[in-house]
């Protein structure tokens, strides 16, 4: 293999080229990337750069010496627009076309919209251009609704809390981030928002933004209610980047669909949040939009492009910071499974949690307990009982 092409020039796309390098592959590598700026770090983007606390050349992921190591052909603001499985070729933006040998897709995921989203003041955030424009608009003062009550939205009403705005967090669920962590841990994120000032309207779609003379004006909810705002953050969840690969013949299903080994096509592989393959420790197929994964994952297909033929089992691991709190979390928090506190107190906030199927821990999470937290994984990696988690947190 001497002809190696990544598209996507993130987290896992960066990662991917790097563990190739250590890995001994010394042939032609090429990265392309649709942004015109080098590999930089996404999480920073809803929190101190929002927060304007770090300057935006603080998220980037590499110096340019260090990006200058990775001897790439390193092609940024450039798109790729479409693959040809058969004659092993990408096609380009800008009209080339790249042959290859091995295939690394790593194009991760785009904002989901509501309507009426090309109002001025209505905001996604997935770039660093998104969270600079974003930032201009708080340091304005304005009436902030954020629609959508996950990690992003949380982490974007927090900011703008913090920063003395009047800010108003909506979405469909009754309680905040329900989805991965459940009712108990929603209402927790709730009452910390609530202690801020930050209103919530939760259990209650949103119908559409409302605008006059091309600006927003406000939320609209299904309800009837309409929520005054001069900036909304639409934080509703992303669909993967996966539109240049429309015709390719490879299987697109949430994601390109790959095997346990990260493979979609013989040497064709995908990486990070674009990736829906089957964890075999799961015995499912899943796609995670978490920074860790990213990096994993990279890795992986690295050395599986390079023929390691390792099954890719990971235990996801993610975290959130919302004002002072910082939320980690290993595994999976089915709905349904049986939750208990193991160490601490929620009135505290300060504590550590478990997850459990049938008496077999599937998932830990800490609040402000990053020390304990990292312990507790092997509980998930053990599948421990509820009996050996109390022996570990007496
Ligand atoms: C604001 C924000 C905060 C986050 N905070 C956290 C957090 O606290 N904890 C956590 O675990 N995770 C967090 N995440 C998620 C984490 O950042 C992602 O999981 C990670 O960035 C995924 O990396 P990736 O390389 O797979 O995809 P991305 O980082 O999305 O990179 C994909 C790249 O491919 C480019 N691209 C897309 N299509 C094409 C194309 N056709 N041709 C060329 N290039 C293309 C994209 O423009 C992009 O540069 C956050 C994400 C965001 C947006």
């Amino acid at each position: 293999m001497n002809r190696i092409v990544i598209v996507g020039a993130s987290a896992a796309g960066l990662s991917a080229g790097e563990a190739l390098r250590r890995k001994g592959y010394d042939g032609k590598l090429t990265l392309i990337g649709d942004e015109p700026h080098a590999p930089y770090d996404r999480p920073p983007l809803s929190k101190q750069v929002l927060a304007g606390t770090w300057e935006p050349q603080r998220a980037a992921l590499r110096s340019e010496e260090q990006l200058a190591g990775l001897d790439a052909d390193v092609r940024l603001g450039r798109a790729a627009t479409g693959l040809d499985v058969t004659n092993r070729q990408v096609r380009l933006s800008d009209g080339d076309r790249l042959s290859f040998d091995g295939l690394v897709i790593a194009t991760g995921v785009t904002p989901r919209r509501l309507p009426h989203c090309d109002l001025a003041g209505a905001y996604v955030l997935r770039t660093l251009g998104d969270a600079l424009a974003l930032r201009a608009a708080l340091l304005a003062g304005p009436r902030v609704v954020v629609v959508g009550a996950g990690f992003l939205g949380t982490e974007v009403a927090a900011v703008a809390r913090s920063m003395g705005l009047e800010v108003t967090l909506t979405a469909p669920q009754p309680v905040p981030v329900r989805r991965p962590f459940g009712d108990r841990i929603g209402a927790l994120i709730a009452e910390l928002h609530r202690d801020q000032g930050t209103r919530l309207r939760c259990g209650v779609p949103v119908r559409r933004l409302s605008g006059a003379g091309g600006l927003v004006t406000g939320v609209e909810l299904a309800d009837g209610m309409l929520l005054p705002a001069d900036v909304v953050v639409m934080a509703v969840g992303s669909e993967p980047a996966t539109g240049w690969l429309d015709g390719s013949g490879l299987r697109l299903e949430d994601g390109v669909v790959c095997d346990k080994l990260c493979q979609a096509a013989p040497g064709i592989y995908a990486a990070g949040d674009v990736a829906s393959w089957y964890n075999p420790r799961y015995g499912t197929r899943m796609r995670l939009e978490h920074r860790m994964n990213a990096t994993e994952q990279a890795m992986a297909v690295a050395g599986n492009l390079l023929s390691d033929a390792i099954p890719f089992a990971p235990i996801p691991y993610f975290w959130t910071d919302q004002y002072d709190t910082k939320i980690q979390a290993y595994g999976f928090f089915p709905p349904g499974a049986e939750f208990r506190i193991l160490r601490g107190d929620p009135a505290d906030r300060c504590f550590t949690a478990a997850y459990a199927y049938n008496d077999k821990i599937v998932g830990v999470l800490g609040w402000n307990s990053p020390r304990e937290t990292r312990g507790l994984r092997r509980l998930v990696a053990e599948q421990a009982s509820w009996t050996a988690a109390a022996a570990t947190c007496p």
